[in-house]
């Protein structure tokens, strides 16, 4: 999709009157009258009506600003950047677009809820499995409270229009050779409210509502993953006419960890032993997520590859069951790759001694644990 923003040629900062201005412009340059048979001017012709149809409405145009779309139509403004959540969509486009777009709305008048809004947080592996207090700056529309969300300068009050005289509704009347035909339709003056703002008020330009920037401290609870959807109530947009706020929903993205891999509720570590300490068993002190370093017994004959699991020093479950996952630790064993000529003949004693093939030469390449390292990364 075409940036609405670049179709007019304005930058995203621009006021409405400049992006009236801009489009004003466009419009004379574009117009099919003065460009016949110009299939091109046409395009661009409603193109640019198109993106003035939602830049030019503020309350649109900030729509479009937060969702890359201004309805509910028209592709998914949520494409490639969200995946993995499709199932969320339908769900989420009802509640964001809900009873405001399509259709005829049964009196303007009512008390609308406002609207819900998205927005994606990244936290750290650790803040995931700790939980954590994350403060958020929310653009979004507040009901003014200088006008108390009329619109009408205070003092003033929004008077009957004189269109429809206050219905909200006119009636056409078509007289036609096979009878009369009687069509209502919603005022244009008054937009179906039945009543106009005569002295709009200076705080919001007779919108009722004001763009903000709303700060909120949100608790991210411990055990969420990337695609977990949080849903922060009432701290969405405000509503119209008294109506109750929408939600904010965050959806978290978690960062990958130098050490830990997550497998849902599980961690997965590396531990490097040396060969002597693998053949002999020993016991190692291991750092873990959140609860420091632990001691682990690694058995005697423990064999490159091998898991060795610690229970419960996992990720926090944030549903079903309480507890936690489990650590599961992969043994890589070092081989030396440069060794004096006394260590080379102590292994080939060693080897003499245990009856094992005796190696033909040494290789001068790096460990193994370097190439695993690099096939693990
Ligand atoms: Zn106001
Ligand atoms: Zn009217």
């Amino acid at each position: 999709m075409e940036d609405l923003y670049q179709i007019l040629g304005v930058s995203r900062e621009a006021s409405q009157a400049d992006i009236k201005k801009a489009y004003r412009r466009l419009v004379r340059e574009y117009h099919p009258d003065t460009n016949r048979d110009n299939p091109e001017a046409e395009e661009k012709f409603k193109k640019v009506n198109a993106a003035y149809s939602v830049l030019g409405d503020p309350e649109k145009r900030a729509r479009y600003d937060q969702f890359g779309t201004a309805d509910g139509e028209g592709g998914s403004p949520f494409e490639g950047g969200f995946g993995g959540f499709g199932d969320l969509f339908g769900d989420l486009f009802s509640q964001v677009f809900g009873g405001d777009m399509g259709g005829r709305r049964a009196n303007p008048n009512a008390p609308r809820r406002g609207a819900d809004l998205q927005m994606s947080v990244g936290v750290t592996l650790l803040e995931a499995a700790n939980g954590v207090a994350r403060n958020l700056e929310i653009p979004r529309w507040e009901s003014c409270v200088t006008c108390g969300g009329t619109g009408a300068k205070p003092g003033t009050s929004p008077k009957t229009c004189e269109t429809c005289g206050g219905r909200g509704q006119v009636e056409n009347v078509q007289r036609t050779p096979f009878g009369q035909f009687v069509s209502v339709n919603t005022c244009p003056r008054c937009q179906g409210r039945g009543q106009v703002i005569v002295e709009r008020c200076p705080d919001c330009s007779g919108n009722g509502r004001i763009r903000k920037n709303h700060k909120v401290e949100v608790k991210i609870p411990a055990g969420v993953e990337t695609g977990t959807r949080l849903r922060i109530s009432g701290e969405g947009e405000g509503g119209m006419n008294g109506g109750p706020p929408g939600d904010l929903f965050l959806v978290l993205d978690v960062e990958r960890h130098r050490d830990f891999e997550r497998d849902g509720g599980d961690l997965h570590s590396r531990l490097l032993l040396s060969w002597p300490q693998a053949v002999l068993g020993t016991s190692v002190d291991i750092p873990t997520l959140i609860d420091g370093e632990e001691k682990i017994e690694v058995p005697a004959g423990t064999t490159h590859g091998q898991v060795l699991k610690v229970r419960g020093r996992g990720m926090p479950r944030l549903r079903g069951p309480r507890g936690r996952g489990d650590l599961y630790v992969h043994v890589f064993i070092d081989v030396p790759s440069k060794l004096s000529d006394r260590q080379k003949a102590l292994i080939v004693e060693l080897a003499q001694e245990m009856k094992v093939p005796v190696p033909v030469a040494a290789s001068e390449e790096g460990s193994i644990f370097d190439k695993f390292k690099k096939l693990f990364d």
